[in-house]
């Protein structure tokens, strides 16, 4: 079972058309250790990060991801330090969980 969402779950971009399957998975936060994010299932793609992935570029992906989100919320460019890390600790469960 699986939800349905309307953004890519790598940078955010609108009505997704790829899906990528993935394992079930958790991760803890480098920011908030008690925190654990659960990525369920699998991860939603618009067609430009799609290709990233069949690419196998990681870095290219996290800096899309990265950049994407800021250009949409311009008040986290002051964490964006932060925000790498947290977002490269879900994307390698991603790399390590892809099926
Ligand atoms: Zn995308």
């Amino acid at each position: 079972m699986s939800q349905v969402k309307e953004i890519c779950d790598f940078c955010g971009a609108p009505n997704p058309k790829f899906k990528i399957e993935c394992k079930t998975f958790q991760v803890k936060s480098d920011i908030e250790p008690r925190l654990e994010i659960n990525s369920i299932d699998e991860w939603m793609s618009c067609e430009l990060c799609y290709i990233i992935v069949k690419e196998n570029n990681r870095e290219k992906l996290l800096d899309r991801s990265i950049s994407e989100f800021i250009s949409r919320n311009p008040t986290a460019a002051q964490f964006k330090d932060e925000l790498k890390k947290e977002v490269a600790i879900l994307q390698a469960g991603f790399w390590k969980n892809k099926l």
